[in-house]
């Protein structure tokens, strides 16, 4: 199994080689060269089984040699080992045939430990192997960063860099980025919003000279190893409601784009899936790409569901690749288009293919507090404003086939939204529970791609 670059011309890689560049050198993302499938019966045998049976089954076909079987399911079970909940994403019903699908019982609370908890296992095996070490800088809207710092930290082999936009993160976000004592933690808060950081990132990675004297590794959403992570809990979950014998559809609260892309590598894997609803928040160019057929970047007006605050949504090309035929030549033009003119439109048989895997709605500030009211109300279930929008989207996307609505984080995460919707202060669990006493630790940054250049390569000296 080789993987390709979304632009075209970067080299084919391997599993492990996507895995640990991150962006390919032609700017673009790698996809895997073919996407496997797997039978109705080796969907349908997946029910009963553990979420880490199934991990293995759905993952193996696209790591080839990285990993014999024996140590990848070693690494499976070590990265969901610290969940804790058995099922790791366990099913609750919200309404007749809408079921919500909680991802926020790892480590820091939100699906990101999904798959870094794994690419952490994956990357830590494959140094140990190569010996090499790495600097990984990592831009965060908020849960990325302390799910990645989550997975690095204290490894002797590695650097994780931090770049947040700085007051722009929930303070529980920011104290799990600050907070952690191991030296080879950085935290650097950026003066900017998110797509200021993940420029700054790609900015990084584009100057060769620097990407290649640090070492540099990307852990960021765009990253594959995450993506197929993220694929496994759209099979446990359809299975649970009965897939492979009946459709399924998901709504999924978006951002990068990466974990509704996750959803439709399943679906391409041979998972019956019906529609996958992107639900956005009032920073709504994925809503408006769809319904128009052009990609026009506004500002960020920042929400309470920070997570979604976003412009640049960078997995988006590998959905575009997919739409495109997979010409990388069209891709590699339509997002010069999008960084130099802040727009690109898509062609019209690559918009009505989107439009048949996809569907998309938003949920403006007002909305969000209201879904998470009622649906306190409905179930009982208390929903973080990034779950909210995606109930809300949901709702309005109900059909005979049953939804499911991907809750991507813990509302103590967000307790001072949860707090004015419904009046309760969601606790943080035992493990959490002296965040606001410990000490924080970050650096300020200007958003200056030199400053950050120098200081990551002082840091790394030290
Ligand atoms: C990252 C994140 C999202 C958006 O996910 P993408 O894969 O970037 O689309 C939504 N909700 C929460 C809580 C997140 O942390």
């Amino acid at each position: 199994m080789m993987y390709v670059s979304t632009r075209g011309t970067a080299p084919k890689l391997t599993f492990e080689e996507a895995m640990m560049t991150g962006l390919a050198r032609d700017g673009g993302l790698y996809v895997p060269e073919e996407i496997p499938t797997l039978s109705t019966d080796q969907i349908a045998a997946m029910a009963g089984a553990s979420y880490e049976d199934v991990a293995f089954t759905v993952m193996k076909p696209f790591i080839g040699e990285t990993f014999t079987d024996h140590e990848f399911r070693n690494l499976i079970d070590t990265a969901y080992a610290g969940f804790n909940h058995a099922a790791r994403a366990p099913l609750k019903q919200l309404d007749n045939n809408h079921f919500l699908l909680e991802l926020f019982h790892g480590p820091t609370l939100a699906f990101k430990d999904f798959a870094m908890q794994l690419i952490g296992q994956m990357f830590q095996a494959s140094l140990t192997r190569s010996g090499n070490r790495i600097t990984i800088v990592g831009a965060t809207s908020g849960d990325t960063g302390s799910a990645a710092i989550e997975a690095f930290r204290g490894l002797s082999n590695v650097d994780v860099f931090i770049l947040y936009p700085h007051g722009r993160v929930s303070e529980v976000q920011r104290r799990q980025m600050t907070t952690p004592t191991e030296s080879n933690v950085h935290a650097l808060a950026l003066d900017g919003d998110f797509d200021d950081c993940q420029a700054a990132l790609k900015d990084m990675f584009n100057d060769f000279d620097f990407r290649d004297g640090v070492n540099l590794a990307g852990v960021n959403s765009i990253n594959w190893g995450r993506v197929l992570a993220q694929v496994v809990y759209f099979f446990t979950s359809a299975v649970a409601v009965g897939a492979p014998l009946r459709p399924v559809s998901f709504t999924v609260p978006t951002g990068n784009f990466g974990d509704i892309f996750a959803g439709y590598i399943a679906k391409r894997m041979g998972l019956p899936v019906d529609k996958l609803v992107i639900a956005t928040n009032q920073n709504d160019i994925l809503h408006r790409t769809l319904e128009t057929g052009a990609q026009v970047k506004e500002g960020v007006t920042p929400s309470i569901s920070p997570s979604m605050d976003i412009q640049v949504s960078s997995n988006f090309e590998r959905a575009l690749f997919e739409a495109n035929g997979r010409d990388g030549a069209t891709v590699a033009e339509q997002m010069a288009d999008l960084k130099d003119k802040g727009a690109f439109t898509i062609s019209q048989g690559a918009i009505e293919m989107l439009r048949e895997t996809f569907a998309s709605g938003r949920a403006s500030e007002d909305e969000t507090f209201h879904a998470i009211t009622s649906e306190l109300t409905r179930s009982g279930e208390l929903l973080c404003p990034h779950s909210a929008v995606g109930v809300h989207v949901a709702d309005a996307h109900q059909s005979a086939t049953p939804m499911i609505t991907l809750a991507t984080a813990h509302p103590a995460k967000f307790p001072a939204a949860v707090e004015k919707a419904t009046g309760l202060h969601p606790p943080l669990p035992p493990h959490m529970a002296d965040l606001y006493e410990r000490d924080e630790r970050v650096t300020q940054v200007p958003n200056d791609l030199a400053a950050l250049q120098t200081l990551i390569k002082e840091r790394i000296k030290q």
